[in-house]
Formats: structure tokens, C-alpha cells, sequence
């Protein structure tokens, strides 16, 4: 027998024709995209995007600017290119990123992973075993980060077989999961789930929230439970043209995921993903975002605003400036009120 929440994946919405009876929709122009890349809506998320509108609709419903994007790249991050085996990539020294799924509980028209998400099939024993072996045999990875697709889309069977494997590497000290599901699948994250994923600590969550749109009575609990069984939880939100790139909109959702006991980790940048040119913004959208948290709300509150650099380069932070010059030993300041302000460094060398 299924369990609700994969009754509700089974139900997904993947046809535009179907689509169409719920939404105006250029049902031609839909279908010309998806078969390039697929849709995936499932009937939770549905429902809050009708009630919503627009901050969730333009997340995931199919878009005709997808199919003409002139400088984007299928593997923009060089995934491929740093991946000793498939489905893993070890770009930083102590830390890699392990796909173990190929499924998500929405399709996001912005994926990073646009190139494979949807159009894999399931990621195998037999891949997951080498990349293990991969992780056993590199004493330096202390850092596992499970991704996909989504990790939490496999059965708590899978999950725990993939977790308990990483967890009896000896030199690995924490595993991170990155995962959509309290914000697009929040029945996924079940009692039995809980009960499962606190035997593998230290365990990091980081979830992923682009408007507050998302945080329903359902999302909340879901991260409550999770937080219950002693995972610290972080959020990931992309910069989205049209749907979060307003200061005001991005301090309600950050505010609001810390009522949640979600800790904002990054503000995400574009990547130059293919089929995501009508998505990005400025970096200087970004930097007033930045600029307006900070001082303004919690430093809780604020995340770091980051570039995943084309080509492999990794994530680099963009921080606002705020010391204006330096004289000498005195440097000149402004605060977030834009007042100047000056501090003198130690008079020994
Ligand atoms: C983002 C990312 C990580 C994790 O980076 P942190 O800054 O440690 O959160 C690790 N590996 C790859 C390939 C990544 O893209």
C-alpha cells in the first residue's frame, strides 16, 4: 500500500493538457517545453500555487523563455567535469556532494540540475556503492552533502541504507541532506521519518524556501518535527526575477523560516544553467537585498549571499561594502542608516 505522500507524488501533474483545466495556460507553447524539459507539479503544491498565484506558479509551471536562452549551459557549475565517479563531485577539499536521487517533489523551471532532472532514471545500488567506496577511500572527505534530485523522495528504506553506509566511513563526521520537501511535500516528512534520521547525527538540513507563500500550517509542522529530532536546519533560497527579488519580499521569508527554527544559510544567485536567462537578476539586486537586511533584522536572520561561479569555480560570497575608504589607520564607514562613521586600527604595527 502507498503512503499518503506517495499517493500525492503519484498524482503529480505532468501533462500541460491537465495543467490547462487548472489554469490559463499556452498549452502549445507548454507542451514544446516539456518535451525538452519535463514538468512535475505535485497536488499539495498545486493547490497552494492556485490559491497563491504568480510566487509559485512561475516556479514550476512551463515557460516558452526556457527554450531560448542565449548564453546559458547545461552543467554551468562543471559538475561533470569534478566528479571522480558518477553522481558524486568533490570540488572542495573536505567535502563532497553525493546525488543519490533523481526525483523531486516539484520540478523546478530553474534547476541548476535542468540537464538530468526528470530525464534519469533512478540513481542505482550498484552507482551508490562506487561512490561510497569513492568516500571510504578519501580520508580527507569529513563532509557528505546528499542531494538529487531530492533525498528525501526515496523510501525511508533507501535513505537509511544510504545514510547508515556513509555514517560507518570512519573519517566522515558530518552528513548534510539538501531537500525541497517541507516547502513542496511536507507529508513526506512523516513520524516514522524522524525517527529514522535522528540515528544518523550529526545530520544537517538544508532546506530549500523561495517565498514565504511556501511557509503553510503543513511546511511548519514539517519543519518542527525536524527540528524535534535535534536537526539544525539551514535554508537555501534562489534569487528569482519576478518572484523574490524584493527586499521586502526576501526579509518576510527570512524572518519568518527563523520563527521556524530555520537559520537562513545562502541567498543563492543564478547559475548560468540553460533555459534560466529569464530567472536571474542583477548581482546588484542581490547586494540592495543584502543591504537592506542588514542591521534592519536579526543577523539570524540574514543569509550569505553567493555566486556559484561558472566552470567549477565554487560558491564566493558577495558581501555589500560598507567601509567607504581608509586614511592611514582610519577607516571610514557608513551604517545601515548610511551614516558615516570612523575606526582607528591599533597603533602597533
Ligand atoms: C555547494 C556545494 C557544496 C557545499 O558548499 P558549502 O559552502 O560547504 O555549503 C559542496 N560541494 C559542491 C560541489 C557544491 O556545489
Amino acid at each position: 500500500m502507498k503512503t499518503a505522500w506517495e499517493t500525492l507524488l503519484k498524482d503529480s501533474v505532468r501533462n500541460p493538457r491537465e495543467l490547462a483545466g487548472c489554469l490559463p495556460l499556452d498549452l502549445a507553447g507548454a507542451e514544446t517545453v516539456t518535451a525538452v524539459y519535463p514538468m512535475k507539479i505535485n497536488p499539495y503544491f498545486l493547490d497552494l500555487m492556485l490559491q497563491k498565484g504568480p510566487t509559485l506558479i512561475r516556479q514550476v509551471v512551463p515557460d516558452t523563455r526556457e527554450l531560448l536562452d542565449p548564453i546559458g549551459m547545461d552543467d554551468p557549475l562543471g559538475e561533470e567535469n569534478y566528479s571522480p565517479v558518477p553522481n558524486l563531485t568533490h570540488r572542495y577539499p573536505d567535502r563532497v556532494l553525493f546525488l543519490v536521487s533523481s526525483e523531486c517533489p516539484v520540478y523546478c523551471r530553474f534547476c541548476t540540475r535542468k540537464r538530468r532532472i526528470g530525464k534519469t532514471g533512478a540513481v542505482t545500488t550498484r552507482a551508490l556503492t562506487e561512490c561510497f567506496r569513492y568516500i571510504r577511500a578519501h580520508r580527507e572527505v569529513r563532509d557528505v552533502l546528499l542531494s538529487g534530485g531530492d533525498p528525501l523522495l526515496l523510501s525511508d528504506e533507501r535513505l537509511e541504507w544510504i545514510l547508515s553506509s556513509v555514517r560507518s566511513i570512519p573519517h566522515v563526521e558530518i552528513i548534510r541532506i539538501g531537500t525541497r520537501v517541507p516547502g513542496a511535500l511536507p507529508q513526506r516528512v512523516t513520524a516514522r521519518l524522524c525517527r529514522m534520521l535522528k540515528k544518523y547525527h550529526p545530520l544537517y538540513f538544508n532546506l530549500h524556501f523561495n517565498h514565504s507563500d511556501e511557509l503553510t500550517d503543513a511546511s511548519k509542522q514539517a519543519c518542527g518535527h525536524l527540528a524535534d529530532a535535534g536537526i539544525p536546519l539551514g535554508s537555501q533560497t534562489v534569487l528569482l526575477r519576478g518572484i523574490n527579488d524584493e527586499p521586502s519580499v526576501v526579509q518576510n521569508l527570512m524572518t519568518s523560516l527563523l520563527a521556524m527554527r530555520v537559520r537562513p544559510y545562502y541567498l543563492l544567485q543564478g547559475d548560468l544553467t540553460r533555459g534560466t536567462n529569464h530567472f536571474r537578476t542583477r548581482l546588484e539586486t542581490g547586494l540592495k537585498i543584502l543591504r537592506h537586511l542588514r542591521g534592519r533584522v536579526s543577523g539570524l536572520a540574514v543569509p550569505t549571499y553567493v555566486v556559484d561561479l561558472p566552470g567549477g569555480g565554487g560558491k564566493v560570497p558577495l558581501i555589500p561594502e560598507y567601509r567607504l575608504e581608509q586614511r592611514g589607520r582610519e577607516a571610514v564607514f557608513k551604517n545601515y542608516l548610511d551614516q558615516e562613521y570612523r575606526y582607528s586600527e591599533p597603533t602597533i604595527p
